[in-house]
């Protein structure tokens, strides 16, 4: 048995949830191979090969994987999976986008956002925005496999696994990678934040988020929003948490202004310690949280702030 892992990386550096995704695989038994596929990207190659638990780390640098399109990274995928009884890659926007592809081109399965592994070919997946768990099982020859980062602990990074060149080049010349903007901040990554701080419409305009951000500048924390608050345009889509935006499970969690619904909760329930802040009693938020304070927001956070 031997699993492909797919690693997120911007061709500098790998992504923390690489490191999730190792641990779901190292569940599973058996050899690890690591894909870094993308353009000058072998600092993230030399990255893949100190994680502990990959044997090989398989080098596809070419313009054309260069922004990881998802046509030619599946094809390259494709090409190299019958070597494999699992192909995995982290939950994020590009292993979504890629492994359907995949499994569809080999007419097997997907299985997406396992949260945990019961053994080679049983996993378990939340379906119903988070409301069920799922036990799913494959007879197919690979396995085909998203892993949701929150449900997995980081693997070590002590490992020297051999990095090999995979000279492969599958330009389909479907798409074309044209740019990349990045959003620069000084506060730490939504799913990789200890603690966030997240406003819902109850915030009411994108102004008054500055009063979550003084909190979050002095938590070191992380800000978020619900989808009403994002589809409200009170700010970027970037910052939503949820069924449909990112999955969080930081220590802290603060809610504010936010009801509770269950997409929302689908994004943020595996937090370590929720708190919630509302003025209505019976806003569901209350049902999942550890701490609530039933207060207007515009009282509340401003005295957070200043007690802080
Ligand atoms: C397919 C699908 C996917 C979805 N995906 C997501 C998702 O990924 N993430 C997500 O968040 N939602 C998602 N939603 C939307 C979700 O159903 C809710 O509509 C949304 O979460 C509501 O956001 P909210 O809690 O900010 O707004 P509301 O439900 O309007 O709640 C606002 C809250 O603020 C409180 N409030 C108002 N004023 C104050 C004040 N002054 N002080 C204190 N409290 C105050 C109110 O009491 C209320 O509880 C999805 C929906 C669908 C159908």
């Amino acid at each position: 048995m031997t699993i492909l892992i797919i690693a997120e990386h911007d061709n500098g550096s790998l992504k923390e949830i690489t490191l999730n995704a190792v641990t779901a695989a190292t569940e599973i038994g058996g050899d690890i191979d690591m894909l870094v596929a993308g353009e000058n990207c072998a600092s993230a190659a030399q990255a893949a090969a100190k994680i502990s638990g990959i044997s090989r780390v398989r080098v596809a640098d070419h313009a054309c994987y260069n922004g990881q399109l998802a046509e030619n990274v599946a094809a390259l995928i494709q090409s190299v999976a019958s070597e494999y009884s699992h192909i995995i890659a982290p939950s994020t926007s590009n292993g979504k986008n890629i492994l359907p592809r995949v499994a569809a081109a080999l007419d097997v399965a997907h299985f997406s956002d396992i949260i945990s592994v019961e053994s080679p070919d049983t996993f378990k997946r939340t379906i119903y925005a988070g409301n069920a768990i799922a036990t799913v099982q494959s007879d197919d020859a690979i396995k085909v496999l998203t892993v949701r980062g929150t449900a997995f602990p980081l693997s070590e990074q002590n490992g020297s696994a051999i990095i090999e060149a995979l000279s492969t080049v599958k330009d389909l010349g479907l798409s074309t990678f044209i740019d990349e903007s990045v959003a620069e901040s000084e506060r730490p990554e939504l799913t990789s934040a200890s603690t966030i701080i997240s406003g819902g419409r109850g915030m009411q305009s994108g102004d008054n988020f500055q009063m979550l951000e003084k909190v979050a500048d002095k938590l070191g924390a992380a800000v978020g929003a619900s989808r009403a608050a994002v589809d409200a345009g009170y700010v970027p889509n970037d910052m939503q948490v949820g069924q449909t935006g990112k999955i969080v499970a930081p220590d802290l969690y603060i809610a504010v202004g936010i009801s509770g619904a269950i997409q929302h909760l689908a994004g943020m329930k595996d937090s370590k310690v929720i708190v919630a802040i509302n003025k209505d009693p019976d806003a569901p938020i209350f049902q999942v949280a550890d701490f609530g304070l039933v207060a207007d927001l515009f009282d509340a956070v401003p005295e957070l702030d200043q007690a802080l």
